[in-house]
């Protein structure tokens, strides 16, 4: 996708603070963090969307959850607590359209959110 913001960081088009990468997924920090840990974990294949994964997709989106983990840990939130969130379209705030797991946090968060 050309256009798109992730895939043109995944390129190297666009400047961003990598902080793990492999042939498949990489993370990066959030340029306008929201708790004192917020990373992006990103595919490099472009989803639009989570309606776009497909049943072959699932070994993949599944090792988002291994790098999460494994994120967490490196930035000591496994003895804290973190979030994992992902939005999908308007309503839940999607601003970029190609799908990204937020790992936040090194704070307090409320729920429900906002
Ligand atoms: P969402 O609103 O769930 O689509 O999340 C998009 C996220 O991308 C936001 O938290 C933005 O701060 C973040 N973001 C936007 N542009 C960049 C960029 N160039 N580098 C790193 N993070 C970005
Ligand atoms: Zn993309």
């Amino acid at each position: 996708m050309s256009d798109c913001l992730f895939c043109k960081i995944d390129r190297g088009d666009v400047p961003a603070e990598k902080v793990y990468e492999d042939d498949r997924v990489f993370a990066i920090k959030d340029i306008n963090p929201q708790a004192p840990v917020h990373l992006l974990i990103i595919p490099k294949k472009h989803f639009s969307t989570v309606l776009e994964i497909q049943k072959e997709d699932h070994e993949l989106i599944g090792s988002i959850y291994s790098i999460a983990n494994r994120l967490a840990k490196n930035n000591g939130l496994d003895q804290t607590g973190f979030r994992v969130v992902v939005n999908c379209g308007a309503e839940a705030g999607q601003s970029v359209f190609h799908i990204h797991y937020h790992l936040l946090g090194g704070r307090s968060f409320k729920w429900p959110p906002g």
